[in-house]
């Protein structure tokens, strides 16, 4: 498997530092508002990229944290006269069921940076006590000249920044040694939330807290560092240098940066003003419409968003979602019996174009060639599994189930997933019935009543029907 590095600028083979494992950081979302779509970009692409090796057999531990301490989210709570901790809470809340309607797995690890503080002061201890960084009134800097192998991410020259550097004077910063040092360690302003540290109260830098949860949750050395390519510099230069200098090791083998999604070539942010939020979106188009849209471009290209292009996934993903119906319809028509000959020979076919959409993501992560490997099954599977056998139709099915769910797209209709969850709160009021709980089966009745779902007992059992 290659994947692009951007520490080398080249594909290399993915070798894991422990066998059929994989440990990947991605940094979260700062959380003082609804996620836009332009952030919903790295939570696709490092999703899929996870189950993919996951169909590979590794076991991923996937890391991606919330950054709920911040001036944005301070400034945030001071304009609605509320406390920091509350609008944290509140757009953690927002954002993990955008994350869930775009069919994002939660994370094995999703840890909060205020709950990490701890770790964070030991880090800065010890890289003060090695000498890397230093306190002045109750600001922690690292000093960035102490490690010799700063730039080596972003390709950036030490002396070209310090010449950048030179004019900006940031406020509160006075006591910097070397324009080029950076924050570990904040003193609390009036007003502001704040922890206990050895330099006083205060609360941590950005970049030492992705340093901390990585090592915490995977490391000293992971595999995979991920994150929008905005984050190369500063943000990513900066951890390398806190972490390899605190821990004397590689700290991440494998960085991979996705591109921007942009606005009319323009980057979407928040700042910008030029952004849709999942929610708004979500309004419009099924969002996995907006996954699949994603994922047809290659994560390190640009990706302009319009209304145009994202219907015109929107076909080929009802392309796709036809062909599945039309196996499951097959797989209980067409006679039964073992695949014949020329089912072999068109199954022969199918597989070919499996290679083909594995080879594509093998290939730093090809999604846009998986997909157009999924649309040559598709064709496939359409003109031969109306005259294959049933055994035929439901291996089909199985592989587009299969390569569809790497993609992280839901094969089921929403009527489907509906049905099935129906199905399964009747099951539970027979069993509580059964168990003479008959205040949870009338409150299973109500609820399906609520959902518009008549009830009916009959000698066959349970019949329901919508209202
Ligand atoms: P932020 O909350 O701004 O720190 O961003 C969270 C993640 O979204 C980071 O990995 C960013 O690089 C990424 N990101 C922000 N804007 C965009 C965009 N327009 N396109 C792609 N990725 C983005
Ligand atoms: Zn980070």
């Amino acid at each position: 498997m290659k994947i692009y590095n951007t520490l080398t600028r080249k594909k290399e083979e993915f070798v894991p530092v422990k066998p059929g494992k994989v440990g990947m950081y991605v940094c979260g979302p700062t959380v003082y508002n609804f996620i836009h779509i332009g952030n919903a970009r790295p939570m696709i692409i490092f999703d899929t990229v996870r189950r993919y090796f996951e169909y590979k057999g590794y076991d991923v531990n996937y890391v991606s944290n919330f950054t709920d301490v911040d001036d944005k989210i301070i400034k945030k709570a001071n304009e609605e006269g509320v406390t920091a901790t509350e609008i944290a809470e509140r757009y953690i809340k927002e954002c993990k069921k955008d994350m869930a309607d775009l069919n994002i797995k939660p994370a094995t690890h999703q840890p909060r940076a205020t709950e990490e503080i701890g770790g964070m002061i030991e880090m800065i201890q010890k890289l003060i006590e090695k000498g890397h960084a230093y306190e002045v009134n109750g600001t922690v800097y690292f000093k960035t000249r102490s490690f010799k192998d700063y730039g080596k991410l972003s390709k950036k020259n030490i002396d070209d920044l310090e010449a950048g550097h030179r004019q900006i004077k940031v406020t509160g910063e006075e006591g910097k040694k070397d324009p080029l040092d950076f924050v570990l360690w904040k003193p609390k302003k009036e007003g502001e939330i704040a922890w206990d540290s050895p330099w006083g109260e205060g609360r941590p830098g950005w970049h030492i807290e992705c340093s901390e949860m990585s090592k915490k949750y995977i490391g000293d050395t992971i595999d995979i560092h991920a994150g929008g390519e905005d984050l190369i510099f500063p943000h990513h230069e900066n951890e390398i240098a806190q972490s390899e200098a605190c821990n004397d090791e590689k700290f991440a083998n494998y960085w991979m940066h996705n591109g921007f999604l942009n606005i009319d070539n323009k980057k979407m942010s928040k700042s910008a003003g030029n952004f849709f939020t999942v929610r708004e979106i979500g309004e419009k188009y099924p969002l996995q419409v907006i996954r699949f849209f994603m994922l047809s471009a290659h994560y390190r290209t640009p990706l302009n968003f319009s209304d145009k292009l994202v219907e015109s996934a929107q076909t080929g993903l009802e392309r796709i979602l036809n062909a599945v119906d039309l196996c499951r319809e097959m797989a209980q028509s067409r006679p039964e019996g073992e695949m014949t000959q020329e089912d072999q020979k068109h199954f022969a076919e199918v597989e070919k174009l499996v290679k083909k959409f594995e080879a594509a993501m093998e290939d730093d992560f090809n999604t846009a060639d998986a997909v157009s490997a999924i649309f040559e099954i598709v064709r496939e599977s359409n003109s031969t599994v109306k005259d294959g056998t049933a055994a035929y139709a439901k291996k089909v099915l199985n592989v587009l189930e299969t390569l569809c769910g790497v993609l992280g797209i839901i094969t089921e209709r929403k009527e489907e997933i509906l049905d099935a969850e129906i199905e399964k709160l009747i099951e539970e009021r027979q069993q509580a019935r059964k168990d003479k709980n008959f205040a949870r089966a009338d409150e299973i009745r109500d609820q399906l009543l609520e959902q518009g779902i008549i009830l009916k007992d009959t000698r066959e059992g349970v019949k329901w029907s919508r209202a």
